[in-house]
């Protein structure tokens, strides 16, 4: 009875825990400060179905669950690891319904906690609906809520009536006790009693008797013999382990399936086994059991003497403590190596029975042993500190597994602290035309700086390694100086320098070199900049034509130098007196001019570098002004470089940048903007109206990034290594090599909107014609099987369009294959295509409910030649269906 009062007391304290989210929620919401209209009116079920939904239900379905283990276990500590338990469970079961491709019902379902299911109910919901609306409590929600309340009763209601308390506070009383149970249960190579077992103690034993008496000689080398023998003997225990064995089988087998039925393009539609598909699956694979392992098996293998109780024994072999931590962290590293090594040999014989056979066992090695291999070592090492350090066998499991936890997951919380989240790399992906592109260097630099940090944490779990029964901190601590010899602190010496030097290195070209401005300091050059530049925003001249050279240097550094003018013509009826140019910030300024005169003042902006123009003489209207530029593009440190969005450019093959990414943009530059109304009015700004502004934003276009929509005459000549094609807008007049460099002059015939690709590769192309326009699709060598379907979506659109829109304005239509990118994008005349958007693709023609993406996409992407390129969107709401819903209702029309 008083345990059931305590289960319902405990329930009450924390739901009134967890009011206090919606009572602060409630009352932030009555603030005198706040803006009643950006509140909406009280509405008491907004605030109780959050409730009723998924706090209540959580609180007992967690609160049952860790209330029985904790009735079980007689431990505090089992009910917290529970929980870390389900997170892992539930993260891996996501894992594979997700490669699984299954729908997003069964996800919700599979989550215990109920996240995603209220977004589920309302997923086709519009903004107005979200707003307004009270969520119902639709299938997703209550199905979800229901399975897990009935497990998780059930298991109550199990143990409640398997361990009486009665029993259990008499015949049972011990965690151990029930520990034991479950690895009899579960763990089958324990179910021998430890006094069972001499023959696992025997190669121990017979080291001993052997050892003093054979040689008697403790120098390096029958150091490093030690450590060979401790791996030896580690590694042939622990792959006899079932979990190990498990783990080994299961995530081959895995691997086989999912390869075999879930390699999938980014649009989703059944691939070619590429390594690179392999290896990102495999990778994620590993990423979810490998840590689970990891923890598992460090507890094991630092606690094992202590558990078969022959650690009187191995603690008096005259092996150092150093010797016993390195020989046990090589025998895991082996067994997760060996994982690597299987999970290759199940991605080849995968594409073997695919009949794939271009096979990239260097792209293997590097993914799976550079970059896999060296995250599972660090995570190694942190569980086998934690182990020693904390001397306590479930609460270093428990330890260890928050840890891996919060460091995996947090990228939200380390943003700005890198050098603290340990084992953190920034991204780095294959890509079958661009390799790894650059991404591997920065890579390195973080690796060598956890390496270092790694190896101290090591040297921290010899010096603590306990041997014997000298446990308590005083006397651990004693052990400890006395192990912090000349050498031991030599290799700390020295590894503590090299992370100080690398952590230094890394932290000054991320944070010193470029900081990123704090928001207070956004805020300010934001308000700055309209305070000076306000008065222009509807008061500049509009580029009328471009005309520019630029050099590509692929082979180099990625590199880009560019030399231009525009043309600017005021189309306002008054004259206008200063001209504001503005460039992204990382582009070198080697000269900028307007009429031939420098720059008279410059101005800080969050998001790019501000020039203006103070005109000698007003430009009238009708009458037109030229800009000079040569420009300079070029790649950060590499150690700086976080993932592909920040040089998604500079590649050696499969090179890809747009105009806007280097070329000046003209005028009042509005992204962002402050909207606050309170902070405006005390910045002294003018208040924004809404009406007004949204009419004002008629003007613009969000296709480009000053919002210009205008049309421009453009040419421009672009020069890339020899052996590489490169392409822009407009049509090509000609090309010539000259030195080692290949040219090309392009020319566009019609005025274009002036946002325009700059690519190089080494391409192949297949060419095709519709009516009088060339098709030219440039591919990677081997990724040919697509072409023609997609040279049929550019066909039929091209049909379709010029009978119903209007006519094509250019000669030629491009299709390119560019790296990495998951997407298509629709330039004037030229296209873009992600290689993971349908090159590798299998379409089965014979089956109805396959969708051949790689038309479709082809034909949406060309449609957008009138829906974007001819008929452009204004910066209002709507723009999306001018924007996507007209191309894909033209797609949807050829499609078939
Ligand atoms: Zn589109």
């Amino acid at each position: 009875m008083l345990h059931k009062l305590a289960l319902i007391a405990s329930f009450l304290i924390s739901l009134i825990t967890f009011s206090g989210l919606g009572l602060g929620l409630w009352l932030g919401s009555i603030l005198p400060w706040m803006a009643p209209q950006r509140i909406g009116p009280f509405n008491l079920l907004s605030y109780v179905q959050p409730y009723l939904y998924l706090v209540i239900p959580n609180i007992l379905i967690f609160g049952l669950f860790s209330f029985a283990l904790g009735l079980l276990t007689r431990r505090t500590l089992t009910s917290y690891l529970s929980i870390v338990g389900l997170y892992f469970a539930y993260s891996v079961v996501a894992f594979i319904f997700s490669v699984l491709n299954l729908d997003a019902f069964f996800n919700v379902l599979a989550n215990p906690f109920g996240n995603g299911s209220v977004d589920y109910a309302v997923r086709f919901w519009t903004k107005i609906e979200q707003n307004t609306l009270s969520v119902p409590f639709a299938p997703a929600i209550w199905l979800s809520r229901l399975i897990y309340l009935g497990l998780s009763a059930a298991f109550f209601a199990w143990i409640w009536r398997r361990f009486s308390f009665a029993g259990m506070a008499t015949a049972r009383p011990r965690l151990e006790q029930f520990l034991d149970w479950l690895e009899r249960r579960f763990l089958v190579w324990k179910t021998t009693p430890p006094q069972e077992r001499p023959a696992e103690a025997v190669p121990v034993r017979s080291e001993l008797a052997t050892l003093p008496t054979a040689h008697r000689h403790y120098g390096p080398g029958a150091q490093a013999n030690h450590v060979w023998r401790i791996v030896q003997m580690e590694l042939k225990r622990l792959i006899w382990n079932p979990l190990v064995l498990a783990i080994l089988s299961i995530s081959v087998l895995v691997l086989m399936v999912l390869v075999g039925t879930s390699i999938r393009d980014n649009f989703g539609a059944p691939a070619l086994p590429a390594t690179a598909f392999i290896l990102d699956m495999a990778s994620l694979l590993v990423k979810f059991l490998a840590p689970l392992l990891i923890i598992f098996l460090a507890g094991d293998l630092v606690w094992r003497e202590r558990e078969v109780k022959v650690d009187p024994l191995t603690d008096l072999l005259p092996v150092r403590s150093w010797a016993v931590v390195l020989g046990k962290l090589l025998a895991l590293v082996l067994i997760l190596a060996l994982v690597l090594v299987l999970l290759t040999l199940g991605g080849l014989l995968a594409q073997t029975l695919q009949q794939y056979t271009h096979y990239e066992l260097g792209v293997y090695a590097i993914g799976f042993f550079t970059l896999v291999l060296v995250d599972l070592l660090l995570i190694s090492i942190l569980a086998i500190t934690i182990q020693v350090l904390v001397n306590q066998k479930f609460l270093g499991y428990l330890l260890s597994a928050a840890l891996v936890i919060v460091f995996a997951q947090g990228d939200a919380l380390f943003r700005s602290a890198r050098l603290l989240q340990y084992g953190y790399k920034p991204d780095a992906y294959y890509s079958p035309i661009s390799g790894y592109g650059g991404m591997l260097e920065p890579v390195r630099w973080y690796q060598g700086y956890w390496l270092a940090i790694a190896l101290l944490l090591l040297c921290v779990s010899a010096l603590f390694w306990v041997r014997g029964v000298d446990t308590q901190p005083k006397q651990r601590w004693r052990i400890a100086r006395q192990r912090f010899t000349r050498p031991m602190q030599t290799v700390m010496g020295l590894s503590a320098l090299a992370a100080i030097l690398l952590g230094g290195w890394i932290f000054y070209n991320t944070h010193l070199l470029n900081p990123a401005p704090s928001r207070a300091q956004v805020e300010a050059q934001v308000i700055a900049y309209e305070q000076a530049y306000g008065r222009l925003i509807d008061a500049q001249p509009k580029i009328t034509a471009v005309d520019w050279q630029g050099d590509l240097y692929p082979e180099a550094d990625g590199r880009f130098a560019v030399k231009g003018t525009y043309t600017l013509e005021n189309k306002t009826q008054q004259p206008i007196d200063t001209i504001l140019l503005n460039l992204a910030k990382d582009i070198q300024v080697n000269q900028l001019t307007v009429n031939g005169s420098a720059a008279t003042a410059t101005a800080e902006h969050p998001v790019v570098q501000a020039y203006e123009f103070a005109l000698a003489a007003p430009l009238q209207p009708g009458a037109t002004a030229e800009v000079s530029f040569d420009l300079l593009k070029k790649p950060g440190p590499a150690v700086a470089r976080a993932g592909i969005k920040n040089f998604a450019s500079h590649f050696e093959n499969g090179l890809n940048f747009r105009s806007v990414d280097f070329m000046p943009m003209v005028g009042f530059f509005q992204r962002p903007r402050l909207k606050n109304e309170q902070k405006r009015e005390q910045a002294g700004l003018p208040p924004l109206d809404p009406t007004a502004e949204a009419a004002r934003q008629t003007q613009y276009t969000p296709l480009t990034p000053a919002g210009d929509a205008d049309l421009a005459q453009f040419s421009a000549t672009l020069s890339t290594s020899a052996d590489q094609i490169a392409i822009t807008s407009g049509e090509l007049r000609r090309d010539w090599v000259e030195g080692n460099r290949h040219y090309f002059q392009y020319q566009s015939q019609e005025p274009i909107l002036p946002v325009v690709p700059i690519l190089s590769g080494r391409y192949e192309v297949l060419k095709d014609q519709w009516q009088d326009v060339q098709l030219e699709l440039y591919y990677h060598p081997g990724h040919d099987r697509n072409l023609e379907r997609m040279a049929r979506g550019m066909k039929n659109t091209l049909d379709y369009a010029t009978q119903n829109f209007g006519p094509f304005p250019h000669t030629t239509l491009r299709l390119v294959e560019v790296p990495y990118v998951g997407e298509a994008v629709s330039y004037p005349a030229t296209i873009t295509r992600g290689e993971r958007f349908g090159y590798l693709a299998k379409f089965d023609d014979n089956d109805p409910t396959s969708v051949d993406e790689a038309f479709r996409i082809a034909a949406h992407e060309t449609a957008h030649q009138w829906w974007g390129q001819q008929l452009i969107p204004s910066d209002t709401p709507g723009t999306k269906f001018l924007l996507e819903a007209l191309p894909e209702y033209t797609a949807n029309q050829v499609y078939g």
